[in-house]
């Protein structure tokens, strides 16, 4: 599939592994995915958030709603955050999200074959009252909103 971020910048994922996918989950939908890859169960649930390297934005192609999140980079200064979820990010109070790429992927994997505590790359957490996605990597948090929500046609 290949993508044109609003940027102008053309993602494609053809290449595998690639730095454009981040395959994404939510606690309970993750605690499945556990049991996937020890394949206890078969959890087929795929949920993609593609990242522009260029503009930083997010796509998420949710599949509960069947719609496509365009996410933007808030500006850090910004006052136009109502939501009081800035300051909760550290409190545990928003919903966790559990996000890697292709690259991530083996080492994670193997953490959970071998029974290990899994270490993520980067905290995620999700606002479900502003939609704001706040990621946490190399001391630095990222906070985005979304831009646009647009309809999935199935084809
Ligand atoms: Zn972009
Ligand atoms: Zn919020």
């Amino acid at each position: 599939m290949i993508k044109t971020c609003k940027c102008g910048n053309v993602m494609s994922d053809a290449t595998v592994p690639n730095k454009i996918i981040y395959w994404t989950y939510f606690e309970d939908e993750w605690e499945k995915q556990i049991l996937e890859i020890l394949e206890k169960i078969h959890f087929p649930f795929i949920r993609t958030v593609w990242h522009c390297d260029k503009c930083d934005r997010l796509y998420n192609w949710e599949p509960k709603d069947n719609k496509l999140y365009t996410y933007f980079l808030e500006n850090q200064d910004s006052t136009e955050n109502e939501c009081s979820c800035s300051n909760e990010f550290n409190k545990g109070t928003l919903l966790k999200v559990y996000s890697y790429n292709d690259f991530e992927s083996p080492s994670i994997q193997s953490q959970i074959r071998n029974g290990e505590e899994v270490v993520f790359p980067r905290k995620v957490e999700f606002c479900p009252r502003c939609k704001r996605v706040f990621v946490f990597k190399d001391k630095k948090i990222k906070a985005f909103y979304v831009e646009e929500v647009t309809d999935l046609k199935i084809e």
